[in-house]
């Protein structure tokens, strides 16, 4: 099966999820020679060397200035080019933010069926199969496409492992794509968050603060503890409307979904809508004054007390623990 993978990078930098991906479309090309894999950026031909090993033979770069911040449209027409390169009939990449955006979209080019945010996939004879979470992770839907010429999926970050079994030789073939004359779509500013730590959507431990904050100096006891334990820090819908946290520190539905290994959630209830973004953290600590807060039937651990002593209190053990 001719597999295609979409290696997203952003400021030069793979992002760890793309090898995930790449694991993905390589177990389900079944050899390396029908799995390729394609970079778009600016300057960025020297990053497809470390796809090498992750079972692809042919990465395809589109690179040039006209490809140095994301524009969907410019991105389509560059991955299509590589599609089309490659003959493939399957293409894989990772349900964020710009894998939402740009694999709808490539799926209507190519009169393609889709399936996205797969937390489980597998090849049924020639058509791919999974499993995706629905109705903010209350359900789990068996997905199966069927009859397309092209068929598009996204898995979820952090729930697959990225495996570098040593095969593909991830040799560079580079593909000319002009920019799209005409585009109605114009990229004018790239604005971004001020966070060094990992983005949301692929940090191994967060720590997440709700509407018990009270105000946005507060959060900087998460941000303690965070910098011990080298977490990145998130935030419910209540914290991000009332002010205290930035948008893109936002988990749940309107937010990101996040699926850590460890989360924890400092005085948040554990709305359906903020559990449809963490609840497939792998261990959730749940840090609560009141003991029947919903976010505790989710919860691996629960701490029922006061976050403003409860967060000193943890970060104080984990600076001991890890010195
Ligand atoms: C369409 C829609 C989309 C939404 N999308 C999202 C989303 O993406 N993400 C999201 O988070 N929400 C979302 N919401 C909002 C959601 O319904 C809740 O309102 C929100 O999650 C509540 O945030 P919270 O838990 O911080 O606040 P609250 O529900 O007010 O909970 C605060 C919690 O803090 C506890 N507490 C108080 N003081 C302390 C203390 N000192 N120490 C410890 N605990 C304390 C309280 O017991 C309480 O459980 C959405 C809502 C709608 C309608």
């Amino acid at each position: 099966m001719k597999v295609l993978v979409f290696i997203e990078q952003r400021d030069g930098k793979i992002k760890s999820s793309a090898f995930e991906a790449l694991t993905i479309g390589a177990k389900l090309a079944g050899s390396a020679a029908d799995c390729a894999a394609v970079i778009v950026g600016s300057g960025v031909e020297s990053l497809a060397a470390q796809a090498k090993g992750f079972g692809c033979d042919t990465v395809h770069v589109v690179d040039g200035s006209d490809f140095k911040n994301y524009n969907p449209a410019n991105y389509c027409a560059a991955v299509e080019a590589a599609i089309k390169g490659h003959g493939a009939k399957v293409v894989v990449g990772t349900a964020s933010p710009m894998g939402r955006d740009i694999f709808p979209r490539l799926a209507a080019r190519f009169d393609g069926a889709i399936a996205t945010d797969l937390v489980e996939i597998s090849m049924n004879g020639n058509n791919v199969q999974g499993i995706k979470p629905m109705y903010a992770g209350k359900c789990l839907a068996n997905v199966a496409l069927q009859n397309a010429p092209v068929q598009f999926v996204t898995i979820r970050p952090n729930v697959f492992k990225a495996e570098n079994t040593g095969a593909g030789a991830a040799n560079v073939s580079k593909l000319t794509v002009s920019a799209v004359s005409g585009s109605r779509i114009k990229t004018i500013e790239v604005r971004k968050g001020k966070s060094e730590k990992a983005d949301l959507t692929e940090a191994h431990v967060i720590i997440s603060g709700g509407r018990a904050l009270g105000n946005a100096e507060n959060f900087k006891i998460l941000h303690a503890c965070s910098d011990v334990i080298g977490a990145t820090v998130g935030a419910s819908r209540a914290a991000v409307d009332s002010g205290y946290a930035s948008h893109d520190m936002q988990v749940g539905q309107t937010g990101k979904t996040v699926n850590p290994s460890l989360y924890i959630a400092c005085g948040i209830s554990g709305s359906i809508q903020h559990m449809a973004g963490m609840r497939t953290s792998k261990v959730i600590v749940a840090v609560n004054t009141d003991p029947e807060a919903p976010i505790f039937k989710v919860a691996t651990y629960g701490i029922v007390g006061d976050l403003f002593k409860v967060v000193p209190e943890l970060t104080e053990k984990f600076k001991k623990l890890l010195s």
